[in-house]
């Protein structure tokens, strides 16, 4: 059986109710502290970059959080008609709002992330995530986006994106109807809905399915939920949940996505056209 290297460090998170962990070889712890809010940790990794932790919990590397960037915005974006006015709850690390101000005609994007201190920490460690932060269409807050939420104006919003922690503690309240009310108030019929929704190995028949449940008695009935990789997260493989209450989710601007006029990593019309074809065992996602 391999052995860890002894002269080696190792940052791990376990995931116990699955019986697994996931390691990353670390070089140097660079900050901790505990904000208002959680435990935030960053290291120095011999291979992935650099790592941020929030709660013992991986956050982002530099190595792969491409992929939950990139598909986290994009297939919603490219679904979504014409959107201009975004918001985004949580996403304190800013690689969502870097990706989707890549879309020139997005108008304006409020990050209401309710950590500051996330933002902070990823503005001297993360920068290259960062480097959208000052773009003159984006607004960061840093407030509790369920409050936040609660204030809109109805149909102020075209899309909302919501990139929060796991369902636990401050995060806890962006699942269930009374939150997806608010938001179907303020997206209007053809607004859309994007939220990270967890592993499609470990929470297909949990969580998705009631994430699911509580978004369909909120009236965004029509339902998408895309699986992609994502090495640090549990499973290792990971996925977000488009939902509207007019709008058809799985259609969305071929042309544009196949012409479109950013660099990505991930995402291409190709790869977002596959993720409308769910894996057998995730279709019956659909079926209610
Ligand atoms: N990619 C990560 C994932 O899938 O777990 C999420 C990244 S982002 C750092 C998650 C952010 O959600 C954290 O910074 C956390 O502070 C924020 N958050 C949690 N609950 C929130 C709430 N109610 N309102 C606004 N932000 C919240």
């Amino acid at each position: 059986m391999p052995e860890f290297p002894a002269s080696a460090s190792w940052f791990t998170e376990v995931w116990s109710a699955e019986g697994s962990a996931f390691s990353l070889e670390v070089t140097e712890k660079l900050h901790e502290e505990r904000s208002e809010f959680q435990h935030i940790e960053i290291y120095q990794t011999r291979h992935w970059g650099k790592l941020m932790v929030l709660d013992g919990c991986y956050m982002v590397t530099d190595r792969d959080n491409f992929l939950y960037h990139e598909m986290l915005t994009h297939p919603a974006l490219f679904t979504h008609p014409n959107p201009k006015k975004v918001l985004i709850i949580g996403g304190g690390d800013c690689g969502t709002l870097r990706e989707v101000l890549r879309h020139p005609g997005v108008e304006r994007v409020w990050q209401v992330e309710i950590d500051e201190r996330v933002t902070r920490l990823a503005e001297q460690y993360f920068p290259a995530l960062c480097e959208a932060n000052n773009d003159p269409r984006a607004q960061l807050l840093f407030e509790d986006g369920i409050a936040w939420i609660r204030n809109c104006e109805p149909g102020e919003l075209d899309l909302i994106i919501v990139d929060s922690t796991d369902p636990v503690g401050p995060a806890a309240g962006l699942f269930n109807r009374e939150f997806f009310g608010h938001c179907l108030r303020a997206l209007g019929r053809d607004g859309l809905l994007v939220q990270q929704s967890e592993s499609p190995l470990f929470h297909t028949h949990s969580l998705i399915r009631e994430m699911r449940s509580e978004l369909a008695a909120a009236g965004l009935t029509n339902q998408l939920t895309l699986p992609f990789p994502q090495p640090i997260y549990p499973s290792g493989w990971w996925s977000c949940t488009l939902a509207s209450a007019g709008l058809d989710v799985r259609a969305f601007r071929e042309t544009d996505a196949e012409n479109k006029a950013f660099a990505t990593f991930y995402y291409n019309a190709g790869v977002h056209r596959g993720a409308l074809n769910p894996p057998e065992f995730m279709k019956a996602l659909d079926e209610g």
